[in-house]
């Protein structure tokens, strides 16, 4: 066997200002999840770090809406993320977060290391500044229109149109975040990241990656060829990594800058964990460590030009990105997916009504690896039942079922395989080959698709070479031959799907009554002789009802973003609002008018008075409807004469979008010609 490859693998940091979707799943964490169960079956040495990504300017705008601290915030989504991973069982070996305070330290020594090698500078010049909350907007404190592509609700860093990176200023039509005012620009001093002067080291670097996916190469192609320029790489905001300057008061370090510094924390708190604090240096110090970065489309820049310069000028000889698989998006029903339009699957919505391992299956056969690709939950339904519960659930429960009541559960290896036999073995182990290289590739679509396709293949042996026919004409061995090389075909499937459904795949190993210890390797075995334990049905189906219930939550979503935005009228003085006479009328009489098929003339008591109203209610009311009821209304408006009546009040009443009428009657029985406000 060749000697171990050394992997740091790493996902990108989730950020913790909301709960985890499926499409970061989709994204970063199941493909990076599944490489390294492979490499670990390759019996490689792999080390998997994350965290969550717990400063920048959008947790400290929901801090501030929520008036909680942004810590508060941080901890809230640090769990629940941590939940969801667990839940999808997406196991690192370390999840720390960036608000701790070693990530800090180190986040200043790369800055104060940039900063005395040259590679930062400072410089003043003119910010966002909201004149109504006296304070600079930093990144998604602003919006406005993209510079680039035109597109609208573009952040003062980037935007989500067209992937382009943007300094604020060149924003059109800004708008505070914070208050919703005009900013204006107002001078500040900042640090800046002089990219430039890594600009022939990073291309040269990047030529000797031409083995990197198409479209991350492409995008970075194009991104060095208009040249690059000094980043701002410092904030005015107060949550995040103070710079380690006496004259950067109130000033953090950009997100951006911290957070991938948060793989080496990681890594580093992984170390003391283990009680081996030096040993974080066997990954990030060490040439032949081979460092992947797992992140969707939108962090490209950051993964191959931010990141790889700050390592570059370190007094550390850190190794550099080796690979960055970085995946396209994932849509919901053919739309992009939106969190503050709720237009998502939230993980842990999802595994309250789910086996997570049936979520894994589904992303990885449709992940988004070379386009964007969709989750429709008809289809979830439809390919899990299909693939998992008819396909593998029933090779399984087949060759189990027909074990159990011909051969009491034991199953022996033949002296000889018929050819039939060993032609269907043969085509198992070439798809064997396939999967390997695909999981080597990130492929993880086409290796659940060889997976299924194994399945299939013994489900054709089974059904070529007809068992129960066998036992019926006294052939046991034929039949048992059958059940053998289903069985072994069942347990090369056991090990091969293993990265992708891993509980699922030890309940299989146990009815097969194999153990839990195996390896790549060990599929060049035989299964033997077995026994079978414990038989159940791997795969439940998903029902009608339950896709019902899923689509019903995401039409409740489209529902509340088509009510309307309420349209505000001025603030009005309280002096102004007492001026209204507004009292509770009861309803004597109510008659149509003449000509005028909406009005209806409507006489009230008031307690010591009585008034004539004329209404435009007859189209929601009947007249005798009416009679009895008590009902706010305005009586000091000027009297004015309709259709020769002279309404001498106004009977309050609220419509919807329709104009479908509703009086506003009382919660609690009052007497006529109490006073409201
Ligand atoms: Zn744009």
């Amino acid at each position: 066997m060749s000697e171990k490859q050394k992997y740091l693998v790493t996902s990108a940091l989730p950020y913790a200002n909301g709960p985890l979707h499926i499409g970061h799943v989709a994204g970063a964490y199941l493909p990076a999840d599944v490489f390294v169960r492979f490499q670990r079956l390759q019996a490689n040495d792999v080390l998997y770090v994350c965290g969550s990504d717990e400063h920048g300017a959008p947790i400290s705008i929901k801090a501030e809406a929520e008036g909680v601290t942004p810590r508060d915030i941080v901890d809230r989504y640090h769990d629940s993320i941590k939940k969801s991973f667990d839940g999808l069982m997406i196991n690192f070996d370390n999840f720390s977060g960036t608000a701790r305070a070693q990530h800090s330290k180190l986040s200043q020594e790369f800055f104060t290391n940039l900063l005395e090698r040259g590679f930062i500078i400072q410089k003043t010049s003119k910010q966002w500044f909201d004149q109504e909350q006296n304070r600079f907007l930093a990144d998604r404190y602003v919006e406005g229109e993209c510079p680039h592509c035109g597109a609208d609700g573009a952040r003062g860093d980037q935007c989500d149109a067209c992937g382009k990176l943007i300094d604020a200023v060149e924003l059109k039509n800004p708008i505070s975040k914070i208050s919703g005012s005009t900013p204006i620009l107002k001078s500040t001093t900042h640090w800046y990241l002089e990219l430039q002067k890594f600009e022939d080291e990073l291309k040269e670097w990047l030529e000797s990656k031409k083995y990197w996916k198409e479209n991350v190469h492409n995008f970075i192609s194009n991104f060095l060829e208009n040249g690059l320029i000094e980043r701002a790489i410092t904030r005015d905001i107060d949550w995040g990594v103070p710079v380690p300057l006496e004259n950067a008061e109130g000033k953090v370090l950009y997100v951006w800058f911290d957070a991938p510094i948060g793989y080496i924390s990681s890594t580093k708190e992984w170390a003391e964990k283990i009680g081996e604090p030096e040993k974080w240096k066997d990954y990030w110090l060490d040439k032949k460590t081979k460092l992947i970065h797992f992140i969707g489309k939108d962090n490209i820049i950051f993964h191959t030009i931010f990141f790889p310069s700050f390592l570059m000028e370190q007094p550390e000889d850190y190794i550099l990105p080796y690979d960055v698989p970085a995946n396209e998006f994932l849509n919901l029903e053919g739309q992009k997916m939106s969190t503050s339009r709720n237009w998502t699957v939230w993980v842990n919505d999802f595994l309250a009504d789910f086996d997570g391992e049936y979520l894994r299956y589904y992303l990885a056969a449709n992940a988004p690896e070379n386009k964007d690709s969709d989750f429709y939950w008809k289809d979830f339904q439809t390919q899990t039942n299909n693939d998992l519960a008819n396909v593998l659930g029933n090779l399984a429960n087949r060759v189990f079922a027909f074990s159990n009541k011909s051969f009491e559960g034991k199953i022996n290896q033949p002296a000889e395989l018929s050819e039939l036999s060993a032609k269907t073995l043969n085509s198992a182990k070439l798809l064997i080959d396939e999967i390997g290289g695909n999981y080597s590739e990130y492929k993880v679509r086409k290796a659940s698709k060889n997976i299924i396709e194994m399945a299939r293949l013994g489900n054709k042996y089974f059904d070529e070479t007809k068992p129960w026919a066998e036992v019926k004409a006294g052939n046991m061995k034929e039949a048992e031959e059958t059940l053998y090389v289903c069985s072994e075909i069942l347990r090369l499937i056991s090990i091969a799907f293993s990265p992708i459904l891993p509980t699922k795949m030890l309940k299989l190993r146990e009815m097969l009554g194999l153990g839990k210890d195996f390896t790549w390797e060990s599929l060049d075995n035989v299964i033997g002789n077995i026994t079978l334990n414990n038989i159940a049905p791997l795969f439940k189906k998903v029902e009608d009802a339950e896709i019902q219930k899923q689509l019903d939550r995401l039409e409740a979503s489209k529902k509340a973003l088509e009510v309307k935005e309420l349209e505000h009228k001025d603030h009005i003085d309280f002096e102004d609002f007492l001026k209204v006479e507004m009292r509770v009328g009861k309803i004597l009489k109510a008659e149509k008018i003449k000509k005028a098929n909406k009005l209806l003339k409507v006489e009230v008591d008031f307690g010591s008075e009585k008034r004539v109203i004329v209404a435009g209610i007859a189209k929601a009311y009947k007249p005798e409807e009416l009679i009895g009821k008590k009902v706010a209304m305005v009586l000091n408006l000027k009297p004015r004469k309709v259709m020769g009546v002279e309404s001498q009040a106004m009977i309050l009443a609220a419509s919807d979008e329709d104009g479908k009428l509703s009086v506003l009657t009382l919660d609690r029985e009052l007497p006529a010609g109490s006073e409201i406000g």
